[in-house]
């Protein structure tokens, strides 16, 4: 018996979507062109599944600012952040994210899932109880694993059963750390956040808020739900990552809280990993500084988030509840999302295909990101294709065809 038989059960329904087509696992972009746009297989694509949401990946600022940090500082730090691997950037950064989110403490990891692991491990352990959203993102669930805390899931964006699920904690030893996301990853969907707050005040509870799809995208600066939903002074730790609206890596957490330095010794995906190469401080530093100066990237983000989530709405598709920057359609089964996925790209559209167990409630979901970069002809190029392919999937009625035509 081979070490890997364990994962068999994975290998018909792998090998079932490769014979179809392109394997989703394993794209290759032979180039990128532009925020938008990238070659694949020799074809020019539209990009609409990159979470670049503020198009930054080719802003001149924050290349320039890369190329001159990687000639000063060289290629990497070749260390953690516990022994050789701060430099001034890391320290910079960090003040300007604390800055940026009017808290006292911020703290950069090498990734946004490292983030997530070394806070929440470094928040709670045995003996405490994590209460996570049941839709939570994988980063979180293994966060959770490493604390060795006692994990209560709650229903999906459901304040009623988060605060049932802590009244029958009742008054058992151990802290209580509620987890929660800004906008899901998958469906696009926003977390109720007025009243999670509320029950985690009433209960007793801190507050964790993951806004890595939302910095960016809501609040008036961009900080993301929590000040959307105007409750910042209600979540004790916010989490987030360099990979999408910044378009770099990296991963962050802030918070007022006391003690926060003790995290820096305690949190061993923070301590026991490379820190962040300078390049990618520097584009990243550069890239805040555009979220907060221009505020337009958001608007256009948000227009072009309403055109593309109400254009597919309007075709007949199956939607995820509310427009944002993801626009999750919803397949009525794997066979047909896969067909389409693969026809999408075929027709010059690149998007992200998600199949369970993946996804929530097991759907097989088309999921876009649609980006401040996106024109509007590149938005309504998606659309013709999408109305087309739907009706040759049979998925929209024949008539709309001439609508999208
Ligand atoms: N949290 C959430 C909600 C995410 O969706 C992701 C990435 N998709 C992460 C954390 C991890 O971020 P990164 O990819 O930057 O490591």
């Amino acid at each position: 018996m081979g070490l890997l038989d364990k994962h068999l059960g994975y290998r018909a329904p792998l090998d079932l979507i490769r014979s179809v087509g392109a394997d989703p696992s394993n794209v290759r972009f032979d180039a990128v062109l532009s925020p938008t746009e990238g070659m694949l297989d020799g074809r020019k694509v539209i990009l609409l599944g990159t979470n670049n949401y503020l198009g930054l990946t080719f802003d001149p600022a924050c290349i320039e600012a890369s190329a001159a940090a990687v000639r000063k500082w060289g290629t990497g730090t070749t260390g953690s952040r516990f022994a050789n691997g701060t430099f001034a950037g890391h320290l910079a950064l960090e003040e300007a994210l604390a800055k940026f989110y009017g808290r006292k403490h911020a703290m950069v990891f090498t990734t946004g899932y490292q983030a997530n692991l070394g806070v929440m491990s470094g928040l709670v352990g045995r003996g405490d109880h994590l209460i996570l959203d049941a839709d939570s993102h994988a980063s979180i669930y293994d966060g959770a694993r490493l604390s060795q805390s006692e994990v209560i899931r709650f229903r999906h964006n459901d304040p009623e059963d988060l605060y049932k699920r802590l009244k029958r904690l009742g008054d058992r030893p151990g802290g209580r750390l509620i987890v929660v996301e800004g906008i899901y990853s998958m469906m696009g969907d926003v977390a109720p956040l007025k009243e999670i707050v509320a029950v985690k005040r009433e209960m007793g509870a801190y507050l964790l808020v993951d806004e890595a799809h939302s910095m960016g995208v809501l609040g008036e600066k961009g900080r993301g739900l929590a000040e959307a939903a105007g409750v910042e002074d209600g979540v004790d730790f916010i989490v987030g990552t360099f990979s999408k609206s910044l378009g770099s890596v990296g991963g962050f957490v802030v918070s007022d809280e006391d003690d926060f330095d003790l995290l820096r010794i305690v949190s061993r995906p923070y301590m026991f990993t490379a820190s962040l190469p300078p390049a990618v401080v520097a584009s990243t530093l550069t890239a805040l500084t555009r979220l907060e100066e221009d505020s337009d990237l958001r608007l256009r983000l948000d227009e072009n988030a309403r055109h593309l989530f109400e254009g597919l709405r309007a075709l007949g598709f199956a939607m995820g509840p509310q427009a944002s920057p993801i626009a999750a359609v919803v397949m009525p089964d794997q066979a047909t999302a896969v067909g389409m996925w693969n026809a999408l790209m075929a027709n010059g559209v690149y998007l992200n295909l998600a199949v369970p167990p993946a996804t929530p409630e097991n759907r097989s979901l088309l999921r876009s990101s649609v980006s401040a970069a996106h024109s509007r002809e590149q938005l309504d190029e998606v659309l013709r294709v999408f109305g087309r392919l739907g009706q040759e999937f049979g998925l929209l009625p024949k008539r709309a065809r001439q609508a999208s035509a």
